[in-house]
């Protein structure tokens, strides 16, 4: 009996420390700022946010300021934007872009070639180890728009991936008002080129000095919508196979904080396809990556704010928000 009430004692005050920083921060992720930066993003305004052309460039300027108003630093001294140039062998139709420096050498050769120029933005909280980092990223860009198109012409991609996008800043700005520095440092990275073939997240892994000190990825990727109407809390978990814990983090804190989501958990050996996880899962970086699954707006003119499922995007922002709580703070895993 002594020996628990010690244990108590001495617990309690680093416990309740520390549980209070991570709720205060948690409590501050909600709808309406889901709301506000899907609703700009997402607007005909920005012309569906196409890598390299205005409408990209624009949604590029928004997130910037979002990051400068909530006082984020810039991941690099100067400036949150880490500019980027992509090639293409061809000039007549649409095909893959490369950042390879072997292939853009050849295709600087050739006659005619395409050449894009597209920003990461990039923000961070250095971390009390200053020697690992966590990086937790989505992708801004989206198809753009299309002239041709008999009606709604523009592909405004709310869910793919303005949602994923706001689940970023969202927990940038909890992790800011928690108040508590994190125990390694987080970067928080919003990829463009990503619809080109995971041109951002690529070049920042090829330029990155850091790489072997990166010691977790968290990838948000179409995170606000019904596959399945019948299925509203239905989540795919997708993480790295060799930490079962995070697997048994998700779990635990759907219970400890109630979140309504019945999350379909995908362990996967190496979780190389589908986004910009494939960037670090090929570099044996582990990963956990949100997706709420295919619908038939993916990749139409049809991918509106309106049909966003905006409880589940909010429940997942924060058990996101809880993973990367642990991600940045747990001693070992
Ligand atoms: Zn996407």
């Amino acid at each position: 009996m002594r020996k628990i009430i010690l244990l108590y004692l001495i617990s309690l005050p680093i416990f309740s420390f520390s549980q209070s920083a991570k709720e205060k921060g948690l409590a501050t992720i909600n709808k309406e700022s889901a709301q506000a930066y899907i609703g700009f993003l997402a607007s005909d305004a920005i012309e569906g946010r196409e890598a390299g052309r205005q409408g990209g460039r624009i949604a590029g300027e928004y997130i910037r300021s979002v990051l400068q108003d909530m006082g984020l630093k810039p991941l690099n001294e100067n400036s949150y934007f880490q500019p980027f140039e992509a090639y293409s062998p061809e000039r007549q139709k649409r095909v893959r872009y490369s950042v390879h420096p072997d292939s853009i050498a050849k295709y600087k050769n050739l006659p005619a070639f395409r050449k894009l120029r597209m920003r990461n933005i990039l923000g961070c909280i250095e971390g009390r180890n200053k020697e690992d980092y966590i990086i937790v990223g989505a992708h801004y860009d989206h198809l753009g728009m299309d002239e041709a198109l008999d009606g709604d012409k523009i592909y405004n991609g709310a869910d793919d991936n303005a949602s994923g996008v706001s689940a970023v800043l969202q927990i940038a700005k909890a992790f800011l008002l928690s108040g508590e520095k994190p125990g390694r440092t987080i970067i928080f990275a919003f990829w463009d080129g990503e619809e080109l073939g995971l041109l951002g997240s690529e070049n920042f892994m090829q330029t990155c000095p850091f790489v072997s000190q990166i010691k977790g990825y968290l990838n948000f990727d179409m995170i606000g919508r019904n596959n399945d109407e019948s299925r509203p809390k239905h989540v795919v978990y997708f993480y790295t196979e060799a930490y079962p814990v995070f697997g048994d983090w998700l779990k635990s804190d759907i219970i400890t904080y109630n979140l309504q989501l019945e999350p379909d958990y995908r362990p996967w050996d190496k979780p190389i396809g589908g986004s910009d996880n494939a960037s670090f899962a090929k570099r044996d970086i582990p990963v956990i990556w949100y997706h709420t699954d295919g619908h038939p707006d993916y990749h139409q003119p049809g991918d509106h704010a309106d049909k966003i499922n905006w409880d589940k995007l909010v429940y997942i922002t924060k058990s996101a928000y809880l993973n990367l709580w642990n991600l940045a703070n747990a001693k070992t895993y």
